[in-house]
């Protein structure tokens, strides 16, 4: 029997709706197939637990965490309560960056059922591999002078180290899918970092003969993401790039109430997190109305992650079995609860 210790963090908002939801449907698949047992433990951490101890974790927070194969994560900030700043840096990203989870991984694929907004979209089925710990993103720069000399420099840090790592990641990830990547770059506008960037995929490239890949600039990868997405299988992508290719993927899957994410930590040192890519809307906190799919998606990315993929295959086709029967949150033009999708899935569990 293999056992796998989550922590379960269901934050803020909607958090705490969809959280409980996507862990009944892990106990399902557990029940239901076997040879695999969940020990879940809550932690409370959120906005509300900053009210009341002025911190978001406690000083042993993260300590406590290292024990843990998984963090699931629901939503995290409210800022009626806690400035974003606060909550964010307090918890997300403290989590993310001490715990080294320098990939992002974000899929995009059409779903059975729910509309996208492409107009005639083929079967599409994306994994955007985002590095996630330098490029664009870093604190390297400054500002100089005033007034109308005011200059900005920001300046993008790319490791060969970091580099590497996504682009093994992201073949990795390949080979087990239709065994090809594409590289977003822009080394005919960037002409530092980018053609770095070339190169090591093209080193990293020659490891996997197996796999086909291309380059493709940054601009005419956003167009096809919308116009072909179909040619897709994984993408690999700075952090700056990435993020913006991952917001286009969740918008043209049709509801950022379904989109799943996961932020890896590759060597395994420390646990993984895993959360969806939506936040804690509290513009329908307590409603009953938030659609779980992403949340309950992302216990699929989990599941992949700790080599349950045959699992995690059979969980999404359950979504899509809910979805394409007509199941769907108001988020995706229906009138289901968040209760009905999910035990509408856990039932589909129970019969596959
Ligand atoms: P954050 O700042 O935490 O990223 P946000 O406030 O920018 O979050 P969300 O909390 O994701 O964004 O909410 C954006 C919109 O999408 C809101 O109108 C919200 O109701 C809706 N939304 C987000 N997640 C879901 C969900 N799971 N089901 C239904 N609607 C959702
Ligand atoms: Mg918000």
């Amino acid at each position: 029997m293999k056992t796998l210790k989550i922590a379960s963090i269901p934050g803020d908002g909607i958090g705490k709706e969809v959280v409980p939801a996507s862990i009944d449907v892990l106990k399902t698949i557990a029940d239901v197939h076997g040879g695999l047992k969940f020990e879940f433990v809550d932690f409370p951490w959120s906005c509300e637990y900053y009210l009341e101890h002025g911190t978001m974790i406690p000083e042993d927070g993260l300590k406590r965490l290292t024990d843990f194969d998984g963090i699931f994560l629901g939503a995290v900030g409210n800022p009626k309560l806690v400035a974003d700043h606060i909550s964010l840096w307090g918890l997300l990203i403290k989590i993310r960056r001490e715990f080294e989870q320098t990939i992002n991984l974000r899929p995009a694929k059409g779903m059975r059922g729910i509309q996208s907004p492409l107009l005639n979209p083929k079967d599409f089925d994306i994994m955007v591999v985002r590095e996630n710990s330098e490029g664009e993103y870093s604190s390297v720069g400054g500002t100089i002078y005033q007034g109308e000399d005011e200059i900005a420099i920001q300046n993008a840090v790319f490791s060969r180290k970091a580099t590497e790592r996504a682009m093994r990641f992201a073949f990795d990830l390949s080979t087990k899918r239709k065994k090809h990547v594409t590289s977003a770059t822009k080394s005919n506008g960037i002409v530092y970092s980018m053609p770095f960037w070339d190169k090591v995929f093209k080193d990293v490239s020659k490891e996997y003969p197996e796999i086909k890949t291309e380059s493709q600039h940054i601009d005419a990868l956003a167009a096809f993401f919308v116009t072909k997405p179909h040619r897709f299988d994984v993408i690999v992508a700075s952090n700056l790039f990435g993020d913006i290719l991952t917001d286009i993927g969740a918008a043209i899957m049709g509801s950022i109430g379904i989109a799943p994410a996961a932020n890896i930590n590759v060597n395994g040192k420390y646990p993984s997190m895993f959360e969806p890519v939506h936040g804690s809307a509290p513009d329908i906190e307590g409603k009953g109305i938030a659609n779980p799919i992403g949340q309950i998606w992302t216990a699929k990315m989990m599941l992949d992650h700790f080599g349950e993929e045959e699992l995690g295959a059979k969980l999404l086709d359950c979504i899509e079995n809910v979805t394409g029967a007509g199941y769907l949150t108001p988020d995706l033009g229906g009138n289901s609860t968040t209760s009905d999708v999910t035990i509408a899935i856990i039932n589909q569990l129970k019969t596959i």
